[in-house]
């Protein structure tokens, strides 16, 4: 696959090139100069596939010539690890839970998968691969369990001390190995700012290979394609063929994944963007003016995002006909106070507890079967375990939260952090000595 830049369509990268470097230098994104077209007949058959399988064969449409078969097999198969259940609330609602990898949060598949292409791409580098990240929360968590025993690579976290939940922060610092934790004291765009100053720092690209795991990599959008073919094999498997996502949206990489798939071939109804009062694309879809805000803090802080960095990817994907997005993309916008309402009478009504991400994507399911009754099945993106966000969640709603196997036993891990104040030559002189 040789990629372009939505800012230069003139610019071919290898995909190596582009996983390496995340960003042209023009501050575009890379698109595949070419989307695959997958054979009606898989997809016509597509019940009968694994997720593995269905995996390898969207990847292999994608990457195939950059990465031979069996490699990419087995990157898929340590990658994709564990389920991706679409389950049934009632008849016409359905919840794709993504949320069964290791950090409990849809960004494993991007992650993971990142992980093992970049790995597999510096098997004959002496070099060790230095990952540097800036997280609020999930990223940083599904980075570290992502890189952790990854050979050839080295993960560097940075998260704002006391800024992330409970399981958040067990995540990111008791893991050991190649994973280190810098605690930071300051803010999420502190900790940016620092990772950003080092990525351009002359003097520490010279010591250390340095590369960021940045959620617009190429190599976190491609797996991110493989659920929503899955969770159309298993609505097919019950007889439905009517599909409409619901996607709780924030940096609109996860609904950008989904317009990809949908144009090699997946068919869809209808992609809803569901968002907290961060409304940018919403906003943009009724006036067709794009105008950003700075992110509003919300209940659901993973889609606190005013300038959705994904957003010229999916307008590139649609060459910029705002019509014709319009027919595939709508989008619903909800404040905390109808979050906090709908994660209350999900409990109610179906003893689902849902995160606050998780319930603004089934308002959005619900307002759209509610404006086309009787159509389609709705399936909604559950992108988090409801156990990460504790502070959202009224009490008596996230006693009943049942802990995913292996929770229990990470609060009894070791915090490995070091930490730091925001100070870059500080910073700067950490990775120097301890490299
Ligand atoms: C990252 C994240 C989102 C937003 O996904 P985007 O791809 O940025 O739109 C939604 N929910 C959760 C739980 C997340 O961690």
């Amino acid at each position: 696959m040789k990629l372009y830049s939505t800012q230069n369509k003139d610019l071919r990268v290898s995909f190596k090139d582009a996983v390496f470097n995340s960003l042209p230098a023009d501050k575009g994104l890379y698109m595949p100069e070419v989307i695959p077209q997958l054979d009606p007949m898989f997809i016509r058959n597509i019940q009968q596939y694994s997720l593995e399988e269905i995996a390898f064969t969207v990847a292999h449409a994608l990457i195939g010539q950059d990465i031979p078969a069996d490699d990419l097999k087995k990157i898929i198969k340590d990658a994709i690890n564990f389920d991706a259940p679409v389950r049934f609330l009632s008849k016409d609602t359905a919840v794709l839970e993504l949320f069964h990898g290791p950090s409990y949060a849809f960004k494993d598949f991007g992650a993971r998968f990142m992980s093992r292409v970049m790995g597999y791409f510096s098997q004959s580098d002496d070099k060790l691969l230095d990952v540097l990240v800036a997280t609020s929360g999930d990223t940083g968590g599904a980075v570290a369990l992502g890189f952790l025993g990854v050979e050839g690579t080295r993960v560097t976290i940075l998260y704002p001390k006391g800024k992330v939940s409970e399981v958040q922060e067990q995540q990111l610092t008791t893991n050991g190995q190649n994973i280190r934790a810098l605690e930071v004291d300051g803010t999420f765009d502190d900790c940016q700012a620092l990772v950003k100053k080092a990525f351009n720092d002359a003097e520490l690209n010279r010591e250390l290979r340095l590369t960021s795991a940045n959620s617009i990599n190429i190599a976190r959008l491609i797996p991110q394609t493989f659920y929503y073919f899955y969770a159309y094999a298993q609505l097919k498997a019950q007889g439905i063929n009517q599909v409409v996502f619901s996607v709780p949206s924030g940096n609109f990489g996860n609904i950008g994944a989904g317009l990809l798939a949908f144009k090699m071939g997946l068919p869809v109804e209808k992609f809803v963007a569901a968002t907290n009062v961060n409304d940018t694309v919403p906003r943009f879809l009724s006036s067709g003016q794009y105008q950003p805000k700075p992110s509003v803090q919300t209940l659901a802080n993973a889609m606190d995002v005013g300038d959705p960095s994904n957003w010229v990817r999916i307008l590139d994907l649609f060459d910029q006909d705002l019509e014709a997005l319009k027919k595939v993309v709508t989008s619903y916008t909800y404040d905390d106070e109808a979050t906090k309402a709908a994660m209350k009478q999900l409990y109610l009504e179906y003893q689902y507890v849902a995160c606050p991400h998780t319930a603004i994507a089934w308002l959005a399911s619900q307002a759209y079967l509610g404006e086309h009754p009787g159509q389609y099945a709705s399936v909604f993106l559950s992108t988090a375990h409801p156990c990460k966000f504790p502070d959202a969640i009224d009490a008596d709603v996230f006693e009943k939260v049942k802990l995913p196997e292996g929770a229990e036993t990470l609060s009894g891990k070791e915090k490995l952090a070091k930490e730091l104040p925001v100070d870059y030559d500080l910073f700067k002189a950490y990775l120097l000595e301890n490299n």
